[in-house]
């Protein structure tokens, strides 16, 4: 057998087994030897009853002294047992007659379990139990830290523990799993062997530094995640490779030109818009795919220079789909390309997979008519087929993941040619450092858009504490008064969408009732997609003057008239999110004012986020701040995918090991090319390729 070949080929792996390991990154024989434990249950010594401490799991060795079956709330089997040290009672809620049998006096058990207070006695709930001949062979244990794995429903940690067994097994052999890295290469992180590390990390020697462990800090951890960002990176570049070897129409077809729809817009694209659209259409004017990454501030206006790009290819005959992170914003774009657009006779498709509207839409994307498709990741949705697509825009990326990227991708086609791979243009607000970047788009080119519209008055933010909300509240009848608008964002972090709903729900009547006359709506994330289409349009219509929102407006809502924000509890956001947030006002050319509202006291970090936002506009030297405050990686967040799925590795902690793969991989590619595959193939492929199945 080899590391490649199936879960399913390791025994007691069956059909179902092996769907619920799918979840966890376990495709192939080799992924169960990467599956990293979560943390490792001491058994390395037996405890006398009389060392136990509450709350810390332990290995005894038993007596059963008494048992009986209480009927108490919930009928329960309690035995008492002793070591001759002290006592310790075990309790059992499901049992059989069986289990009641072994469990009677006289018989001796090897027990882990983890012991509570309950009573004055010392307790441990369904533990871990195993019936022996005597003391003597209770003792007789070979030491060690067990590995307890990340699991899932349908999954035991018997089941991993076993298949860790059989892997393990196999590794001994030299063929299975052996070790790739060139021997010359040099590294922070190469002084095991990767076998080593593997045996490690599941068989750690007893006196392992478990903190290390767990946490990734240990060298065997090291080592792994150093081979695995290599392994990533290669993949990334050879992933790059292979798609600009794939043939992309080229849309030579100068068509009526995008003068046009710079007319039509009513203002004059910015200088750095015009360069980053010459720079998309250069590239889409070539037979390979172009793979451009454009970041721009929040407000610099990327919708304008997806707009000219899709229009590009819908001039060549090509169709262009524009994907948006939420079906709020799909439907803010469709408006907004359909404004552009349609004047222009582009015909602009809305499809969100939910409506029923959508039937016509799919009649056309299929046949293949040109034209601008805009919608969420329904999208990358089996049942969509395009007939022509051309050019896919990915806005707001950090949303998605590099699977959904290539997803869309391969619906590239076109009816009656020859195999396409469509253009693909990223765009997202959030700047990404350096090795941030290679580590996660090392298959993108990248083109910024550094200069905002002209006319805008920067956004003045200051921070009130919320026992001045009065004062707030006062300021917004004002700015009301003057015919502006407004929005109030309530923030909960790491609180439920229901939650979060709910804080919304009572701002939105508190503010009611404190400012009569004016008309005060709501958004969240739990109303219906139609529901929230009607506020925010009405909102965009100025027939509403306060929008009470969640989060959910982070991303790209576009009304310029709105030009006050109010943030609630500001001080638990991240930098990066308030900068998005705070982009939803200075829009337009009236000065636009944030307020931060925070709980007193403030911790330093919230302290200097709070202080930074106050001292600057601009989003790349927030991002920088973000990055002293949090430390690099951050800034991608936990939704970029990209970076979710390593198995080992972590960009935040790994940081220097990223870039020390980053500085070997283009020798390895070079001089060792069987090598780089190999380290794709152990450390990438499986899951894309069983996600083929
Ligand atoms: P973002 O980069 O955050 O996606 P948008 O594309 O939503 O920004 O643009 C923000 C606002 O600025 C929109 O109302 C858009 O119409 C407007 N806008 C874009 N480019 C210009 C420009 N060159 N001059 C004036 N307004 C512009
Ligand atoms: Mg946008």
């Amino acid at each position: 057998m080899t590391a490649d070949a199936p879960v399913r080929r390791l025994s007691g792996v069956g059909p179902k087994v092996a769907e619920r390991l799918a979840g966890l990154g376990i495709h192939a024989v080799g992924d169960v030897l990467l599956h990293r434990p979560s943390r490792y249950e001491d058994r390395t010594r037996i405890t006398p009853l009389a060392e136990l401490l509450p709350q810390t799991p332990a290995l005894v060795v038993v007596r059963v002294e008494h048992a009986e079956v209480r009927m108490g709330r919930r009928r329960s089997l309690m035995v008492s047992a002793s070591d001759g040290s002290a006592w310790l009672g075990l309790r059992f809620f499901h049992f059989g007659s069986g289990q009641q049998a072994r469990l009677a006096p006289g018989a001796w058990l090897r027990v882990f379990g983890e012991p509570r207070m309950a009573g004055y006695q010392l307790e441990m709930v369904h533990p871990e139990i195993e019936v022996v001949a005597d003391a003597a062979a209770g003792h007789a244990i070979t030491p060690q830290l067990l590995a307890i794995y990340p699991t899932a429903s349908g999954v035991t940690q018997a089941r991993l523990r076993d298949m860790a067994d059989q892997t393990l097994a196999l590794m001994a052999r030299d063929d299975f799993w052996p070790e790739i890295l060139p021997r010359d290469l040099s590294g922070p992180a190469l002084a095991m062997t990767a076998r080593q590390a593997v045996e490690r990390i599941h068989r750690p020697p007893v006196d392992a530094d478990l903190a290390a462990l767990i946490e990734g800090n240990d060298p065997a951890c090291r080592r792994l995640a150093f081979e695995e960002l290599l392994g990533h990176q290669l993949g990334l570049r050879a992933r790059r490779r292979q798609i600009r070897a794939d043939k992309a129409p080229a849309m030579r077809d100068a068509g009526r030109g995008l003068a046009p729809l710079f007319e039509g817009l009513g203002f004059s694209p910015t200088g750095a818009q015009r360069r980053v659209i010459g720079e998309i259409l250069a590239d889409m004017s070539a037979a390979a795919p172009m793979l451009r990454l454009v970041q721009g501030d929040v407000g610099s206006g990327k919708t304008v220079v997806a707009a000219a790009a899709l229009l590009t290819a819908v001039d060549n005959a090509w169709q262009g789909a524009f994907m948006a992170p939420t079906e709020l914003l799909a439907e803010q774009h469709h408006a907004a390309l359909t404004g552009w657009l349609a004047p222009l006779d582009v015909p602009v498709w809305l499809l969100t997979g939910k409506k029923k509207h959508d039937e016509a839409a799919r009649e056309a994307i299929e046949a293949g008519r040109p034209g601008v498709i805009v919608g969420t990741h329904a999208l990358f949705q089996a049942s969509v087929v395009f007939g022509a697509l051309g050019l896919a825009v990915i806005d707001e990326q950090h949303r998605f993941g590099v699977d959904q990227r290539l997803a869309l991708r391969n619906k590239a086609a076109k009816k009656g040619r020859a195999a396409t791979t469509a253009h693909q243009l990223i765009m997202t607000a959030t700047p990404i450092p350096r090795t941030l970047a290679m580590s996660a788009y090392a298959d993108l080119d990248t083109s910024v858009i550094d200069e905002l519209p002209p006319g805008r008055t920067p956004i003045k933010t200051v921070a009130i504490p919320n026992t001045r909300r009065d004062e707030v509240i006062a300021r917004i009848g004002q700015a009301v008064a003057d015919g502006r608008q407004v929005y109030w964002v309530c923030t909960l972090i790491e609180a439920s969408e229901k939650l979060e709903a709910q804080a919304a729900e009572a701002a939105a009547e508190a503010l009611a009732d404190a400012l009569l006359g004016v008309r005060v709506s709501l958004v969240h994330g739990r109303m219906k997609a139609a529901e929230k289409a009607k506020a925010m349009n009405a909102f965009k219509a100025g027939d509403i003057d306060v929008l009470v929102a969640t989060t959910v407006i982070e991303v790209g809502v576009d009304v310029p008239n709105a030009s006050l924000m109010i943030i609630e509890n500001a001080e638990r956001l991240g930098l990066a999110q308030l900068h998005q947030l705070r982009g939803r006002v200075g829009r337009g050319s009236v000065a636009s004012h944030c307020v931060l509202l925070y709980k007193a006291p403030l911790s330093d970090t919230a302290r200097s986020r709070l202080s930074a936002l106050r001292g600057t506009n601009d989003g790349f030297a927030i991002a920088r701040a973000d990055l002293d405050l949090r430390g690099p990686g951050e800034v991608l967040g936990t939704r970029q995918t990209g970076a979710a799925t390593f198995r080992i590795a972590d960009l935040v902690r790994d940081a220097d090991l990223a870039e020390a793969a980053l500085a070997v991989a283009d020798d390895v590619l070079a001089y060792h090319p069987r090598e780089a595959d190999a380290l794709i193939t152990r450390w990438t492929s499986a899951a894309e390729n069983y996600a083929q199945v």
